[in-house]
C-alpha cells in the first residue's frame, strides 16, 4: 500500500500548537459552561413539570379539602332558623320574664349539646342576648349587647349573618352564623349559633396538610400552622386595619399581613409562594416553597388554600439538573477520550503505514543489492576459479622451474661433485693397493688403519650423494626442518669448495625449528652461500655471517659476505629467472628466483639489504615451529 507523505510530515510547529493551546484553553471553560446551562435546563426542566404534575395532584386534593370545609360550615346552617319553630324562643322574646328565659336557656343548652356547636343564643331586635345556651357559664353571654356584631345587623335585617371572628367575652374565636326570628312577617329578634371549627385544623395537622381559609376580609382564620392564623393574604391599609379593629371582628388580636419573600403567580388561583424558613426552628434551614392553589368556598365569601411544599420537588430538581450536568460531562469526556484515541489510532497507523513502506523500501534494496553482490559475487568466484587455475598451472610452472634449477644445479655442480668423489676414490684406490701390500707383509695394524680411512672416505662420499638427492628430491611446501642441520648440510656439500678458500664463517644464529622441508631449506642456504662464495672469489679475506634473530613468530636469518656487493643495475633484476652476471656455464640465474618462491610457498620471504660498509646480505625470513628457540650453536 502507497502512503501519502503528506499524511505525517511535520506540521510547522506554530501552525501545530495554536489549534491544540485554542483547544485545552477553550474547551475546559466551554464544557464547564455547557455543563451548568444544562444542568439548569434539566433543573428547569423537571422543576416546572413537577410542578405541573403537583398542580393536578393539589388541584383533586383541594377540592376535596375544600368540600370538606364546605360541608363542615353547612352543617350548621339549618340551625338558627330551627328555633323560630319553637315556641318558647317567641314567647321570650314577647314577654322577656325570668321564667320564660330559664325554660328557653334550658331548650338552647340541650339543642347545643346535641349538635355540638360552642354555643347557641337568642338576641331581641335591640342585639341584646336574652337567653343563651351558657347561661350557666361565668363568661356567659347572658345581657350582653352585640347589636355591633355584623351578623347582627345582618340578621335582624333578614339577611343570614355568617361572620367569623373572635368572642367578645371569651375572647375565643369562632363561627357566628345568625338568622332573624319572623312573626308575623316581622323579625323579632335574632338566633345566633357559634360553631369552632379548630376541629378541622387539627385533621389537617395530623393528616399533615398545609392549608388556610381567609375570609371575606383576606384573613386568615383557619390554618393548619397556627403561626398563619389571623395574618392577612391581601395587603392592609391603615384605613381597614383601623375600621376591623373596630369592628371587633378579630377582637383586639393584631393583624399582620402575610409576608411572603417571593410571589409568583403561575395560573389563575394558582400561586408560587417562598416563605423565609423558621429560624427558631432550624438556622440552617433553606427558605420554604410551596405551591399555593386557592378555591372559594361555596356560600360565603371566603377562599380555601392549599399548600403543597416544593421542596423535594425542589430537591430532586436540583438532582435532575446535576445528573443531567454530569451526564453530559460524561459524554464530553467520553467524546473526547475517543477522539484523542481515534487520534492516536491514527497517528499509529499512519506509523505502521510509514514503517511497512520503509521496510517494502529497504526490501527492494535488499532485493537489488543481493542481485548486484550475487552477481558480483560470481563474477568473483569465476574470477578465484581462473585465479586457482592461473596459479596451478604457476605452481606446476615453478615446480618444473625448481627440477630444473635442481638439475642444472647438478649439472653446473657435477664438476665438483666428480672432482669431491673423485678425490676420495683416487685415495681410496691409493689406500686399498698399499694395504694388500701391507696385509702381505703382515703389518696388520697399518692395514687396519687404512681400512678404517677408507671407511671414513666411503661415509664421506655417502652423504654427499644422500645431499645430492635430496637436493634433486620434490619436496613438501610444509614441513619441519633444523636451521643448523640444514647450514651443516649446505656447507658439506660446498665443501669442497671451502677448502680452497681461507674463508673465515660466523655462525651467530639458534638451531631453531621453521616451518620448511628440510631439503628445501638445505637448497635455499646452499644457493645464498655459493652465491657469497662466487662473490667473494676476489676477497683475499673472505668472510661470511650467518646471524639470527627471532621476529614477530618468525626466524629471520642474515647471510652476509664481503664480497663485490650488486650494481645498482642488476638490483632492479635480481629475483627474475634466468638473470645472472655470471659468465658462461657459471650461472643459471635460477637460483634466487627458486629461493625466494621456496620461501614465500611455507609462508616465508627471501629479501636483498646492501650494506654501506660493502657486500650484500641476503635476509630469510621463515615460520617458526616452536617460538622458544633452542640452544645457540
Ligand atoms: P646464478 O648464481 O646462476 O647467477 P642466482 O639467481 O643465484 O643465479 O644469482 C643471480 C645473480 O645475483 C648472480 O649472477 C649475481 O650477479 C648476483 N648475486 C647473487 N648473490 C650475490 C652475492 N652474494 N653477491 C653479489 N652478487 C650476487
Amino acid at each position: 500500500m502507497k502512503c501519502d507523505p503528506t499524511l505525517y510530515r511535520a506540521t510547522t510547529p506554530s501552525l501545530a500548537v495554536k489549534p491544540r493551546l485554542i483547544r485545552h484553553l477553550f474547551l475546559p471553560p466551554l464544557i464547564i459552561a455547557l455543563m451548568i446551562g444544562l444542568g439548569y435546563v434539566g433543573f428547569w426542566t423537571s422543576e416546572h413539570f413537577g410542578i405541573r404534575s403537583l398542580g393536578e395532584n393539589g388541584q383533586r386534593q383541594l377540592e376535596l379539602h375544600a368540600r370538606a370545609v364546605e360541608s363542615e360550615i353547612s352543617k350548621y346552617t339549618y340551625l338558627p332558623s330551627l328555633l323560630e319553630l319553637e315556641s318558647s324562643v317567641s314567647q321570650l322574646l314577647d314577654d322577656p320574664s325570668a321564667e320564660h328565659r330559664q325554660t328557653v336557656n334550658e331548650y338552647l343548652d340541650g339543642l347545643n349539646r346535641r349538635s355540638r356547636s360552642r354555643a347557641i343564643y337568642v338576641m331581641d331586635t335591640t342585639g341584646r342576648v336574652v337567653a343563651t345556651s351558657n347561661w350557666r357559664d361565668v363568661d356567659s353571654y347572658l345581657g350582653e349587647d352585640l347589636s355591633f356584631r355584623a351578623y347582627f345587623q345582618n340578621a335582624v335585617r333578614g339577611q343570614p349573618g355568617r361572620f367569623y371572628g373572635i368572642g367578645s367575652t371569651s375572647g375565643e374565636p369562632g363561627y357566628y352564623l345568625a338568622h332573624g326570628l319572623e312573626e308575623h312577617g316581622k323579625i323579632i329578634g335574632v338566633a345566633v349559633v357559634k360553631v369552632r371549627l379548630e376541629a378541622m385544623e387539627e385533621r389537617w395537622q395530623r393528616a399533615r396538610l398545609e392549608a388556610f381559609v381567609s375570609d371575606e376580609n383576606g384573613i386568615i382564620i383557619l390554618s393548619s400552622d397556627p403561626a398563619r392564623r389571623l395574618k392577612s393574604v391581601v395587603p392592609l391599609s391603615d384605613a381597614i386595619k383601623e375600621k376591623l379593629a373596630r369592628s371587633l371582628q378579630y377582637y383586639w388580636f393584631p393583624l399582620n399581613e402575610l409576608q411572603p419573600l417571593a410571589r409568583e403567580t403561575l395560573a389563575e388561583g394558582v400561586e408560587k409562594l417562598t416563605f423565609p424558613a423558621n429560624s427558631e426552628v432550624k438556622a440552617d434551614e433553606e427558605d420554604i416553597s410551596y405551591l399555593a392553589q386557592t378555591r372559594p368556598l361555596s356560600d360565603t365569601q371566603w377562599n380555601f388554600t392549599l399548600l403543597t411544599p416544593l421542596q423535594d420537588l425542589r430537591r430532586e430538581a436540583i438532582n435532575q439538573g446535576i445528573l443531567v450536568a454530569v451526564a453530559f460531562a460524561l459524554v464530553a469526556f467520553l467524546l473526547i477520550a475517543w477522539n484523542e484515541r481515534r487520534k492516536v489510532i491514527a497517528t499509529r497507523l499512519a506509523a505502521r503505514e510509514a514503517l511497512q513502506e520503509a521496510n517494502n523500501q529497504l526490501e527492494r534494496r535488499i532485493t537489488e543489492r543481493t542481485a548486484d553482490l550475487r552477481a558480483s559475487n560470481d563474477r568473483l568466484k569465476s574470477q578465484i576459479r581462473e585465479r586457482r587455475q592461473a596459479e596451478e598451472t604457476l605452481r606446476r610452472a615453478q615446480d618444473e622451474l625448481v627440477q630444473a634449477g635442481k638439475l642444472a644445479a647438478i649439472g653446473q655442480m657435477s664438476t665438483s661433485i666428480a672432482h669431491e668423489l673423485n678425490q676420495p676414490l683416487a685415495a681410496m684406490r691409493t689406500l686399498s693397493g698399499n694395504t694388500i701390500r701391507f696385509l702381505e707383509r703382515g703389518q696388520l695394524d697399518v692395514a687396519s688403519t687404512n681400512l678404517k680411512t677408507i671407511n671414513d672416505l666411503i661415509d664421506r662420499m655417502g652423504r654427499i650423494t644422500a645431499s645430492l638427492r635430496a637436493f634433486a628430491r620434490r619436496g613438501d611446501d610444509k614441513g619441519r626442518a633444523s636451521l643448523g642441520k640444514a647450514v651443516d648440510a649446505a656447507l658439506q656439500v660446498l665443501g669442497a669448495r671451502l677448502e680452497n678458500t681461507a674463508l673465515q664463517l660466523h655462525r651467530q644464529f639458534d638451531d631453531v625449528q621453521v616451518q620448511i622441508d628440510q631439503t628445501r631449506l638445505e637448497q635455499i642456504l646452499l644457493n645464498l652461500i655459493g652465491n657469497a662464495l662466487d662473490a667473494m672469489q676476489a676477497q683475499p679475506l673472505p668472510e661470511l655471517w650467518l646471524e639470527g634473530e627471532e621476529f614477530d613468530g618468525k626466524y629471520r636469518l642474515r647471510v652476509r659476505d664481503n664480497g663485490h656487493g650488486i650494481d645498482a643495475e642488476a638490483r632492479k633484476h635480481l629475483f627474475e629467472p634466468f638473470f645472472t652476471t655470471k659468465p658462461g656455464e657459471q650461472g643459471l640465474g635460477l637460483g634466487l628466483t627458486l629461493s625466494a618462491s621456496l620461501a614465500a610457498a611455507t609462508g616465508g620471504h627471501l629479501g636483498v639489504e646492501h650494506p654501506a660498509s660493502g657486500g650484500t646480505t641476503f635476509v630469510l625470513s621463515l615460520p617458526l615451529v616452536s617460538p622458544t628457540p633452542a640452544e645457540p650453536i
